[in-house]
């Protein structure tokens, strides 16, 4: 069965689900279609509603969601609750906000001739989103808030070992009283997914994932010549210079690289640190790294999770080898493993050479790349040296100094003195083998609408 619940800290296999059939992706498209033509002409009023009602059941039964989110992908529970309420915030901020976002925009223009000239922002259709496991929840409310806000509805492909959370959120719009089509949840499978891409009454896709899925996913789109937004792998760097506050620095980088066991597109993946205080870093991030606690990550003294199936620690496990096979070094350290479970201890790679193909890789888990840098100039141009453009962090005590690095980073999102982080009022994207297109605030709204021209000459 492709779609099951396998909890991540026992491996044990607790409910499976079958692949939607045939006419259960026929009759959810036509239910998504019959619900645009009506959504679409409520008022923002009405929609923001429906989006406020999700947050508040979120929020009210916050526990229900965050246990369900730890017994399917493995993360801590505490993590967890982070993510419920993450989500929550993001439904609140589009029940507040779209109104604003979507106005009419009237255009100055040069002439009289050019009339009276304004855009509007309609809806689209019906948008499919593909969503990846690392969190359930989060990677679906950052694009039906905006675009159930919006007037479009969707459809959504959710991963295959998160198969109750993409449940619970078909049940939440439900309950939330989005009118019946509006969202819903299949178990599809890949070539059900390229059947709804091509279907006409389809207007758009968002995936998150891998660059394979993205791959895939963004060429059927253009195939059907629809729009789509790929948010994709990372390697974010985590510059260090030598200026830093390198006590506050060190808990960062060990939290920036282990939330979520290491399993975010954002995690600090390579830790860039200029020679100076080299030593002094890599000394107290081995430390810090060596305080992590793995175990139940509903105990709230767990600080390491398990990576969300064996698969991928089997997976991580092959790619640290052919790192070191290709002459980096590892040093893996070493915490008490649990009993049983996808555990994987932390490991720090080092002499990652030019030539070494893991440099171009992204480790999935908690794997540290570690590079030494000459100065800041040696900082920047390892840090671009990827062919991925997610986020990026800096650190340093001098912020103008910061900000003007952090220009010189080829990504999306840049921070200075915090790790890449998520919040529900600010944009998320990337750029180069991280995807294309942006999610959250206004960018990401106005991704799946049609800014039409109105001239009143
Ligand atoms: P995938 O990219 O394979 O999965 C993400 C989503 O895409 C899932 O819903 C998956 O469904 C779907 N998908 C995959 N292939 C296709 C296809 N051909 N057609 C339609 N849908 C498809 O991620 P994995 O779980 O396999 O993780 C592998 C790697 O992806 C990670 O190691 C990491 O590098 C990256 N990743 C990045 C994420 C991010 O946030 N940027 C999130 C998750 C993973 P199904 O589960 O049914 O295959």
């Amino acid at each position: 069965m492709a779609y099951a619940t396998i909890n991540p800290f026992t491996n044990e296999q607790i409910k499976t689900f079958p692949n939607s059939t045939d006419s259960e992706v026929d009759a959810a498209l036509d239910a998504a279609h019959a619900a645009f033509l009506s959504w679409r002409e409520t008022s923002f009023a009405e929609r923001a509603k429906v989006m406020q009602k999700a947050a508040d059941i979120l929020r009210r039964d916050s526990e229900k969601y965050s246990a369900l989110l730890t017994l399917e992908m493995g993360k801590l529970i505490s993590e967890a609750r982070a993510e419920t309420e993450l989500s929550a915030a993001i439904f609140e901020y589009y029940a507040k906000n779209a109104e604003k976002l979507l106005a009419p925009e009237s255009l100055p223009v040069a002439s009289k001739d050019e009339g009276r000239a304004r855009i509007i922002f309609q809806p689209l259709g019906i948008l499919l989103a593909v969503e990846p496991w690392n969190f359930p929840f989060y990677q679906v409310a950052r694009i039906i808030a905006p675009q159930l806000s919006a007037g479009n509805t969707v459809v959504l492909k959710h991963a295959s070992n998160v198969p109750q959370c993409a449940e619970a959120m078909d049940r939440l719009m439900i309950e939330a009283g989005l009118p019946k089509g509006g969202f819903r949840n299949l178990y599809p499978t890949h070539d059900q997914v390229s059947r709804i891409i091509a279907d006409h009454r389809v207007r758009g896709v968002a995936l998150t994932g891998s660059e394979g899925a993205g791959a895939k996913v963004a060429s059927g789109a253009g195939a059907a010549l629809k729009k789509s937004t790929m948010e994709l792998g990372g390697s974010d760097a985590f510059i260090v210079l030598e200026d830093a506050d390198l006590e506050k620095t060190i808990k960062w980088a060990v939290f920036g690289r282990h939330w979520n066991a290491g399993q975010v597109c954002v995690s600090a993946k390579r830790m860039i640190v200029v020679d100076k205080v080299y030593d002094a870093f890599a000394k107290g991030y081995r430390e810090g790294v060596a305080k992590l606690k793995m175990g139940d990550p509903m105990d709230p003294s767990t600080t390491l999770a398990p990576l969300s199936s064996q698969g991928a620690v089997n997976d991580l496990k092959k790619q640290v080898e052919g790192a070191v096979a290709a002459g980096a070094k590892a040093e893996e350290i070493p915490l008490p493993l649990p009993n049983a479970g996808a555990f994987f201890r932390p490991v720090i790679l080092s002499d990652v050479a030019h030539d070494n193909p893991a440099r171009r890789e992204e480790f999935f888990g908690p794997v540290t790349l570690l590079f030494r840098a000459k100065d800041e100039a040696d900082a920047i141009r390892i840090a671009n040296d990827s062919p991925y453009g997610l986020g990026g962090s800096v650190f340093t005590r001098d912020e103008a100094r910061g900000e003007a690095v952090a220009a010189q980073i080829e990504t999306g999102m840049v921070y200075v003195n915090h790790p890449t982080m998520v919040k529900a009022d600010l944009p998320f994207g990337g750029v180069l083998r991280s995807g294309y297109g942006r999610e959250l605030i206004g960018l990401g709204i106005k991704e799946f609408v049609n800014a039409k021209l109105i001239d009143v000459v």
